[in-house]
Formats: C-alpha cells, sequence, structure tokens
C-alpha cells in the first residue's frame, strides 16, 4: 500500500530538491514540460475564472465531477500524453489508461511521482481520496484501490481537467 502521507511530504519538498532535474519551469507558462523543480502557480478566483470556462473552472476550481460518459477522453485511445488543462502541467500517459467501464478517463499511475497531489476528501460522508495537479492545485478527480496491475490503483479523472497532446 502507497504512503499518502510521505507522498504528501515529498511534494512538499519537491520544489527544494535541485537533484533530479536541472529543467526548470516558468510558473504561469503553459506548457506540458514537467519538472521536479516547478513552482506552485497561484491565482485568485477571479482570475480563474477569466482562464477558464464556466464548466472548467466548476470542476477544476470547485471540485465539481462532469457526467459520466459526456467528457472528451473517457474513450480517447490515442498514444499522447494528458496534461492540466488550467496549467499545462504534465499529469498522466495513455500508457497508463485503461478502460474502467466508468465513462471517465481512468489511469493506474500519474506521469511521475510529484505531478499530483493527494487531498483527503470526506465530502458527502464518503471516505476518498481527491487528486490534484500538484503545480495549480486545479481537481482532477479521485484515486481508488480497485485498478489493475501493476499499482492496483484507479485515477478516476474528469476530461474537463485534462487536455490531451498527442
Ligand atoms: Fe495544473
Amino acid at each position: 500500500m502507497k504512503n499518502t502521507s510521505l507522498l504528501f511530504v515529498l511534494l512538499l519538498f519537491a520544489s527544494c530538491n535541485q537533484a533530479q532535474n536541472a529543467k526548470s519551469t516558468t510558473a504561469g507558462s503553459d506548457t506540458s514540460e514537467s519538472s521536479r523543480n516547478f513552482q506552485k502557480i497561484t491565482k485568485s478566483d477571479a482570475e480563474w475564472k477569466a482562464q477558464l470556462t464556466a464548466e472548467e473552472y466548476h470542476v477544476l476550481r470547485e471540485a465539481g465531477t462532469e457526467r459520466a460518459f459526456t467528457g472528451e477522453y473517457w474513450d480517447n485511445k490515442k498514444e499522447g500524453k494528458y496534461v492540466c488543462r488550467a496549467c499545462g502541467f504534465e499529469l498522466f500517459d495513455s500508457k497508463t489508461k485503461f478502460k474502467s467501464g466508468t465513462g471517465w478517463p481512468s489511469f493506474y499511475e500519474p506521469a511521475n511521482e510529484y505531478c499530483v497531489g493527494e487531498i483527503k476528501d470526506t465530502k458527502y460522508g464518503w471516505n476518498r481520496t481527491e487528486v490534484v495537479c500538484a503545480r495549480c492545485g486545479g481537481h482532477l478527480g479521485h484515486v481508488f484501490k480497485d485498478g489493475p496491475k501493476p499499482t492496483g490503483l484507479r485515477y478516476c479523472i474528469n476530461s474537463i481537467s485534462l487536455k490531451f497532446v498527442e
């Protein structure tokens, strides 16, 4: 079982780690470039509202959920990368996408160990783990422990939180 507290600690200190990757991203740049040394992006609600459509804002900034089987990517079988729709941070790879039957794009692991953050979500009396973009904090979906091998995890993600790059 993955130790989520450890992941949190790793995420917290990710920006301090200079060892792994010499390349760095510019905060706010809309690229799919991924770097362990990323800087967090903080914007006001007004700034996010100006940048995102109403539906994107609702899911990404208010932790909304798109209706199953209505999103752009639940059935996308093309090879490529999925980046954050709000900030362009690389989040998932098509290689880890699998058919879950849920109507939402599903992956068994993130693109790397630092791109996705986890938050305990006890809304509606459920005990779930919310996943967010580690760079901009945008809501992506939830992670469940009923996924396929090799991780046994199912990252259930809103299409609207993602942008596919072939
Ligand atoms: Fe983001």
